[in-house]
């Protein structure tokens, strides 16, 4: 019994000396809290923000479309083009970011890689419709 208590001290002294220690290593050094909003915010790498497109390189095949589990997709219709004797249709995503969880489903099964999660997040708006992206639809290829 008295053993058990020895080593509890122990224990307990080896946890305030570590404590003290912790203390003295970081008393003066500078505060790590992030000043955002007032200074700029750093995210993560691989952090997953607005959805952007690169116009030039989608090819319209609709893809992100079928995989996009928040519907944030429509491929819209945009004229038609000869493939041989063929007249086919063409088409290019429009995108309804406000509903856009950011999964990056879309970005991943895009085989043109047109599309890339940008380190933006400021997206609050009083005007949802800021938030329609439809860039790819000025670009005719
Ligand atoms: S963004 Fe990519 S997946 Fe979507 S229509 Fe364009 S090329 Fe296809
Ligand atoms: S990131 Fe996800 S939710 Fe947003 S458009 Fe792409 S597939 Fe849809």
């Amino acid at each position: 019994m008295v053993e058990n208590d020895a080593s509890e001290d122990s224990k307990k002294g080896m946890k305030v000396g570590g404590a003290l220690g912790e203390m003295f290593r970081t008393a003066f050094q500078r505060p790590i809290t992030k000043k955002y909003p007032f200074g700029a915010a750093q995210v993560a790498e691989r952090f997953r923000g607005k959805l952007d497109i690169d116009p030039v390189k989608c090819t319209g095949c609709g893809v992100c479309e079928a995989v996009c589990p928040a519907s944030v997709i429509q491929m819209v219709h945009t004229g038609t083009r000869k493939v041989g004797t063929r007249e086919i249709e063409t088409k290019r995503p429009t995108f309804d970011l406000y509903t856009c969880i950011s999964c990056g489903q879309c970005v991943d099964d895009c085989r043109f890689e047109a599309l890339r999660l940008t380190h933006e997040f400021e997206l609050a708006t009083v005007d949802k419709k800021s938030l329609v992206m439809d860039k790819a639809l000025k670009v005719v290829n």
